[in-house]
């Protein structure tokens, strides 16, 4: 990651990036006969330099996404105050967790009952409670991380009893596609988990956070019932490790 800190740069390109995504937003959830407000726009912000990160929080984004811990952690000083709220987004070393467990609001790729331990433990010592939602592997990927569809319930369930978390949903990253169908395909069984673990966790802990879709198919993520979409070179535009 190169940190440019000049002022001078030409930054319009972020404004009509961000400009085309809430639009489209705004017209997918339309579309859906769905209320635009209730889809919550996460920049992803990876490799990203902090004076992008800062022109997208001085416009209304109040939410970004990383996938490393050390970068996020390089990045946070930098950052625009007040510091917006940051959730990790990428697989989570359980030996990480304690670098961030005062940093982040949320921990969005909780993938095994393991690290839901280290999570609730250092919870619990720094005297708070975690957000997290459970990531599924909902393509059932060899090489991609989260849950097995067949473990999520019992995953899920013990989850919902640890202490110092609070389970809020479920985040899905499907296997590229160009096909649209299986891409929504792949959306509607996620979502359809999502409202069966729901109820199933009725009174032990309350879902509201359905985090899918990125820059090529968050319009699609939308119509399957996404509430919070994940976009990272639709605002920045391409990434350069
Ligand atoms: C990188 C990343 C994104 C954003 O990807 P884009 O295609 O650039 O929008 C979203 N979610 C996760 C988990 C990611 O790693």
């Amino acid at each position: 990651m190169t940190q440019n800190f000049s002022t001078d740069e030409d930054l319009s390109f972020l404004k009509d990036n961000l400009q085309e995504v809430l639009e489209s937003i705004q017209n997918a959830a339309v579309k859906a006969s769905r209320s635009p407000d209730s889809i919550r726009l996460m920049a992803v912000t990876k490799t990203v330099k902090p004076l992008y990160i800062n022109y997208m929080l001085s416009n209304g984004v109040g939410l970004i996404g990383e996938n490393k811990v050390q970068e996020l952690l390089s990045k946070v000083e930098f950052f625009n105050k007040p510091v917006p709220e940051m959730h990790i987004i990428g697989h989570l070393q359980s030996n990480k967790v304690r670098k961030i467990i005062d940093t982040v609001d949320m921990i969005q790729s909780v993938d095994s009952i393991s690290l839901a331990k280290e999570i609730s433990r250092q919870a619990v010592l720094h005297e708070k409670s975690m957000d997290i939602l459970l990531e599924v592997n909902i393509g059932s990927e060899d090489a991609k991380t989260g849950l097995d569809i067949r473990d999520l319930n019992e995953t899920a369930f013990a989850v919902s009893e640890m202490e110092g978390i609070n389970l809020k949903g479920l985040m899905c990253v499907p296997p590229m596609s160009d096909s649209e169908s299986e891409t929504r395909g792949y959306f509607e069984k996620t979502r359809r988990l999502y409202d069966e673990l729901s109820s199933a966790l009725k009174g032990k802990c309350e879902f509201s956070v359905l985090s899918m879709g990125m820059s090529g198919d968050y319009v699609h993520a939308i119509a399957e019932g996404a509430n919070l979409v994940r976009v990272g070179s639709a605002l920045f535009g391409a990434r350069r490790y």
